[in-house]
């Protein structure tokens, strides 16, 4: 570690550069804004990460473009470009990287203002993106400048990139990049993911999520003599009766020791994403009566670190198994969609430890350690890529995400712009 007193005024070098650059970081958060990077379907990924490649070329970095092609999404007309800049140390110590995620939500109805713009006002740019996670990028695109502009010793290696499709599972972005070995040692040490998670909280991890879709079946017949069928609405309504009684109340008693917010996602949870029995909807006219033979529900089972995937899944099986002894012509299928391991770093390991000290010092206070209640790339990263330290930290209120009028918060990418340069200048001094 470099000493006490060298390191302080680089802090403070650190900080005045950041402050001086302000209009610049607001000015680099409205153009990433003004990229509608829609997705679905990948809108704007190209000329997006084009612009992030661009910018970082003249510091030193140096820039490659991945498409992920094949993966869920990905054609020409909308490809999956995702941009890795590196810009390699002077000695070969530690590696740290920021990925920020460059696709957004579609933005909804009840915007006041254009989503697209990059509007400044009362302190705060509004625009889809702007807290999640935009403003997190350039905040973090902000520091790395600072921190090569400091003329500070630089012994390890910065990376920043600029990934897609985060937001419908991470496949042809991060999930892709750490298959090829761009998110593992020694190549790359320490990661920070510039998610919306408040600027004074450390997130070290996510919960895990299992979806599935359960099917019961039935007999149709004429909808006046439904004695004649056998009614899937009726079948699922005791599949459902049954999680009410055994199934939730069990959830709800679980505990976890993951630092989750808010405090209620500290259980497991399962939520009910829909649920359809019977004939299609009409567009018009009346429906035929009819004995619905089919009812589908799909699940949301979110898990905790303590939690088993497979105990989760044979938790929800086996109660449909009962109902099959017990419930006559009870039938049912069950079909996986979609899981995700929870994940959760060491909060004393050197990104976390290092993160939480740069708040410390930039806002006067220690920071919280919390994990998210719903999941982001940091999966990857620890699954495919088998880098394990791996925080998300940037500006942000995470309630705004996906919401009409999403705002960030300038005094806030100020913050954690110099809390990102300080963490990554204790990093890049830290033995590979
Ligand atoms: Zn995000």
């Amino acid at each position: 570690m470099p000493d006490d007193i060298a390191a302080d005024a680089i802090a403070e070098r650190l900080f005045e550069i950041i402050d001086s650059r302000r209009e610049e970081l607001v000015a680099l958060t409205q153009e990433l804004i003004r990229f509608p990077t829609i997705n679905p379907p990948g809108e704007a990924y190209q000329p997006c990460a084009e612009f992030i490649g661009r910018r970082l070329q003249p510091r030193g970095f140096e820039v490659q473009y991945v498409r992920a092609l094949g993966t869920p999404g990905d054609n020409d007309q909308y490809p999956r470009i995702n941009v890795i800049a590196r810009r390699d140390g002077a000695a070969g110590a530690s590696c740290v990287h920021f990925n920020s995620h460059i696709d957004v939500v579609q933005t909804g109805s009840g915007w006041t203002v254009d989503p697209f713009a990059g509007v400044v006002q009362g302190g705060k740019v509004y625009g889809r993106g702007a807290c999640d996670m935009k403003g997190g990028l350039a905040a973090s695109i902000i520091a790395v400048e600072a921190l090569i502009d400091s003329g500070a010793p630089l012994p390890g290696a910065l990376e920043i990139s600029g990934t897609v499709d985060e937001e419908s599972g991470g496949y042809g972005g991060v999930h892709h990049l750490a298959e090829r070995g761009w998110f593992s040692p020694p190549k790359v040490n320490h990661v920070i993911i510039p998610e919306p998670l408040n600027v004074d909280r450390v997130c070290i991890g996510h919960r895990g999520v299992w979806w599935a879709e359960i099917e019961t079946h039935g007999r149709i017949a004429h909808g006046s003599m439904p004695f004649l069928g056998d009614c899937a609405v009726r079948h699922m309504h005791a599949v459902i009766e049954r999680f009410e009684r055994e199934l939730y109340p069990k959830l709800a008693a679980r505990r976890t020791d993951m630092p989750v917010v808010p405090s209620g996602a500290r259980s497991s949870t399962l939520n009910i994403n829909s649920i359809h029995g019977g004939q299609a909807e009409q567009q018009g006219g009346y429906p035929a009566p009819c004995v619905p033979d089919s009812c589908r529900m799909v699940i949301d089972r979110r898990l905790l670190i303590e939690e088993s995937i497979d105990g989760v899944k044979a938790e929800v099986v086996d109660l449909l198994e009962q109902l099959a002894r017990e419930r006559a012509g009870f039938r049912y299928d069950i079909r996986d969609i979609f899981e995700v391991i929870p994940t959760m770093a060491d909060r004393n390991g050197p990104v976390a430890r290092h993160t939480a000290a740069a708040i410390l010092r930039v806002l006067g206070r220690d920071p919280e350690f919390i994990c998210s209640p719903g999941t982001y790339d940091q999966k990857h990263i620890d699954r495919v890529g088998k880098l394990k330290d791996c925080i998300a930290y940037g500006p942000g209120i995470l309630d705004l995400a996906h919401k009409p009028d999403e705002y960030v918060v300038i005094d806030d990418m100020v913050a954690s712009a110099k809390v990102m340069a300080l963490a990554a200048w204790s990093l890049v001094n830290q033995r590979a």
